[in-house]
């Protein structure tokens, strides 16, 4: 009883493994052990046999208990065969052959790998980070070859493989990763959808990139294409802080420190300031009447973009176009121009509940998969450090 105790708080499940000692040294657990006699199968000639030849020590490592090493002393039984003459070490069901640690504590270091650096991992664990990338290289992560009915593309900076940007491609239903891709490319795009059953793509949800539109029309069959809300509506972010920039190059010392510090405060949505932001706000809008129209027509557009419906988007955009050409600054002609060559793609945004939301929090994700790793140079590492975080979590 006592001794099942022990070995199952140990992670062993075992019968014949016998706890003989147990002791805390140097903060950490040590715990002799020994096996029970058992009949055991030769591997030369299969025969069974009880026969011990000898015996030796060894030391295994095993899964950190309340953050502490745990090392076991384990003495190994040698058998002999009598009727080949072979001899022969007993198989231990929680350390593989020539292993210096349980198959526990691999299981432990990966799941630390899943959130932490290779380092860190190997840090926490006890174990040399050269080993950790062993462990983690060798591995394997299924592959999904069936696209779903809602796929999801965007590309994320993940600076491996030479290549600064990779592509990721989601199940927008589901919510999962399905693959990540070395770089941004149509021909590895194509390739990819050619390995796949692609059969149950119906709609595809992606940034304004001619790149993917161009591999995704290429591989589906008249794919319904979403534009992203959170691509196409920072166009015209992007547009203001362009005019924010020019102005703030006009003003004198105080003046250009508080519109640079101002950015936030205007792309922040107007119901969404306090009385201290607006009086802010209208400071800075006095500093120049290109900033105060380039304020309007962002805000304008974000109106355009929470009080649409199916019915009026259309009508609604081509009303904010019409301010766009009205107005005496022409930053905002470009914005214009993607949204004329995405218009169907950004009107399917208002039809389909679908968007790269997600997406972006992918993105969190491998920043901060990034952050940990910092330096992932691999772009293999880098792809399965993703789906494996993915993979944990799930089961978690
Ligand atoms: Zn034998």
């Amino acid at each position: 009883m006592q001794n099942d105790f022990i070995t199952q708080l140990l992670g062993i499940k075992e019968s014949y493994i016998e706890v003989e000692h147990a002791e805390v040294m140097d903060h950490a657990f040590h715990i002799e052990m020994g096996t029970k006699v058992r009949r055991v199968t030769c591997p030369n000639c299969k025969k069974k046999t009880k026969y011990v030849h000898g015996y030796r020590m060894q030391r295994v490592q095993g899964r950190l208990i309340e953050e502490r090493p745990v090392v076991f002393h384990l003495r190994k039984r040698r058998y002999k065969c009598k009727a080949c003459q072979k001899t022969f070490y007993e198989t231990l069901g929680f350390v593989g052959r020539y292993q210096r640690r349980t198959c526990s504590l691999n299981e432990q270091v990966l799941t630390y790998v899943s959130e932490n650096s290779f380092t860190q991992a190997g840090k926490i664990c006890g174990v040399s980070s050269s080993s950790v990338l062993r462990l983690f290289d060798k591995r394997s992560i299924p592959q999904r070859r069936v696209l779903p009915r809602v796929l999801a593309i965007d590309e994320f900076k993940g600076d491996a493989g030479k290549e600064k940007f990779q592509t990721i491609l989601v199940d927008a239903e589901k919510k999962e990763i399905i693959e990540v891709l070395p770089d941004r490319r149509v021909e590895t795009l194509e390739t990819y959808f050619g390995s796949c059953d692609i059969g149950n793509v119906q709609i595809v949800v992606m940034d304004m990139s001619r790149t993917f539109k161009r591999a995704v029309e290429k591989a589906f069959d008249k794919p319904l294409i979403i534009a992203d809300r959170f691509h196409f509506m920072r166009q015209a972010y992007w547009a203001l802080d362009k005019v924010r920039r020019e102005v703030q190059k006009l003003l004198l010392k105080e003046e250009r420190l508080s519109c640079k510090r101002g950015k936030k405060l205007l792309w922040l949505a107007p119901e969404k300031l306090d009385e201290k932001g607006r009086e802010k706000v209208n400071e800075l809008l006095d500093l120049h009447p290109n900033l105060k129209e380039a304020y309007e027509l962002k805000n304008a557009l974000h109106d355009w973009f929470h009080q649409s419906n199916t019915h009026t988007v259309k009508g609604n955009l081509e009303e904010w176009f019409q301010m766009v050409k009205n107005s005496s600054i022409r930053t905002f002609d470009s914005v214009v121009k993607t949204f004329m060559n995405w218009n169907t793609e950004i009107l399917n945004a208002f039809v389909y509940p679908f968007n790269n939301g997600y997406i972006e929090g992918v993105n969190n994700t491998t920043k901060v998969i990034k952050r940990m790793s910092y330096g992932i140079k691999s772009f293999e590492r880098l792809r399965k450090k993703i789906l494996f975080r993915q993979a944990i979590r799930s089961v978690a």
